[in-house]
């Protein structure tokens, strides 16, 4: 991969460069996170450090068209801040609008356009927008790997037009994920959870080969759940999915499938214990109603029977808390994206808590992804115990999956 941090810069480069600044606002548009915008700052420093003009491109949310409160212009602000100097801002993407304002940017100054997506052009991958982008730069720069799974203009286009690298914050998160699935300090421990398994069936296909054990919580856990042949209830399932490796097919019948693929792997706990490969809850938090958590119970899942159809599960129980805390503190690595239930409600944050907590005593080198994860894990105070904490969540999947990344590739490329 061409490394931004192996390359000579010529002074007074003008460098275009991709920045993951798609962070949480509240309802009054005030940034409520800015770990994104942090992580671009040591490769904004060092273009600034080498004389380069700079001029950054990045998105927020989806807007369809132009929305105000998606507009870059707070950021914009926020980002001098952090980077104790003056930074432009330009409300305007079309070709006229970009000219004028590149020409006005100096050596060391810094240039943040609006929001990429309130041109159709971004998203839709136009040549067009890419070169009215690239227009009058030397240099194209991505650190955004959070971003790289999408073909959009600002991130597979214009790397036809300007020579192309992988910023700092870029080829640190391509690094640790490279790392884990080709020298992963085994016993290498994979916790799976969340609620999209269309988004990360084909990710953990894949995982299951390359870890020693999988453990499965969250909405995810349903569908192994039931494809163990347990009643599920009222439990959240997802409909049948469509996956490019994985073609159409029912998750359920995806997860027995995952089953039955690894019946004969097994992992030796504490050297002596066999475990299958992987591992879904035996005991869940059920309730009827998200709005009762008092009224909540254990449901073991040691015989099959049939329960009450209000039912749903919510998070992994207590047994299932204490097995995979077991297999978590014997673990040399461990990739956990997606959480053990539905968090967001407190009583049923205990799961993901519990696991977390796991994760952060284990000795083992620990990578966290997912945006929910990663707020999960914001809420418990406890972002500064783990190893890593990815800003991409689907773009890490999708390169865990094998599959080719827009943004990734041309990098890569031999020029
Ligand atoms: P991430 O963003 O970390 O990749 P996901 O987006 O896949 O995670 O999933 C997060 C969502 O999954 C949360 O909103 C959470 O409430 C939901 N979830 C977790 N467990 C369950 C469950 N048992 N039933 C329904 N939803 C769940
Ligand atoms: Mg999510």
């Amino acid at each position: 991969m061409r490394l931004l941090a192996k390359s000579r810069l010529n002074k007074n480069a003008t460098v275009f460069v991709r920045a993951d600044f798609n962070v949480p606002l509240d309802r009054r548009g005030q940034i409520t996170d800015d770990t994104r915008i942090r992580l671009t700052i040591p490769t904004l420093q060092h273009l600034l450090k080498h004389e380069c003009r700079v001029i950054i491109g990045s998105h927020l949310g989806r807007p369809e068209s132009k929305v105000p409160s998606l507009s870059l212009k707070p950021i914009a602000k926020h980002l001098s801040t952090l980077l104790n100097q003056e930074v432009e801002f330009i409300p305007e993407l079309d070709q006229q609008s970009l000219t004028k304002a590149k020409s006005k940017l100096n050596s060391g100054q810094v240039l943040l356009l609006e929001n990429l997506r309130f041109d159709p052009g971004e998203e839709a991958n136009s040549p067009t927008f890419a070169q009215n982008l690239a227009a009058d730069c030397t240099l194209y720069v991505n650190d955004a790997f959070s971003v790289s799974h999408r073909a959009h203009a600002s991130i597979a286009a214009i790397t036809d037009y300007l020579p192309s690298l992988a910023g700092l914050q870029f080829a640190h998160e391509f690094s640790l994920l490279e790392h884990l699935i080709h020298q992963p300090v085994r016993p290498f421990v994979t916790v799976i959870g969340g609620a999209k398994i269309s988004t990360k069936i084909a990710a953990v296909s894949r995982l299951i080969t390359v870890s020693d054990i999988v453990l499965v919580g969250g909405g995810l856990a349903n569908h192994f759940i039931k494809a163990d042949g347990f009643d599920v209830a009222d439990s959240y399932l997802e409909e049948d999915i469509i996956d490019e490796q994985l073609s159409a097919a029912d998750p359920v019948s995806l997860a027995q499938r995952m089953i039955d693929l690894s019946r004969t792997e097994r992992m030796l706990l504490h050297d002596y214990i066999p475990l299958p490969k992987i591992l879904y809850p035996i005991d869940v938090i059920a309730t009827k109603s998200l709005n009762r958590p008092d009224q909540s119970s254990i449901v073991p899942l040691t015989n099959a029977c049939r329960l009450n159809q209000e039912l749903k599960f919510v998070d992994i129980g207590p047994k299932t808390r204490k097995l995979y805390t077991q297999v978590l503190l014997q673990a040399g690595t461990i990739f956990w994206n997606g959480p053990m239930g539905v968090f967001e409600i407190e009583p049923f944050a205990q799961g993901t808590a519990k696991i977390a907590e796991a994760i952060a005593r284990s000795t083992g080198r620990s990578i966290i992804g997912g945006g929910d994860t990663i707020s999960a894990i914001n809420s418990l105070n406890m972002a500064d115990r783990f190893d890593a904490l990815l800003a991409s969540g689907g773009a890490a999947l999708d390169y865990i999956s094998g599959k080719t990344l827009p943004g990734l590739e041309p990098l890569q490329r031999k020029t």
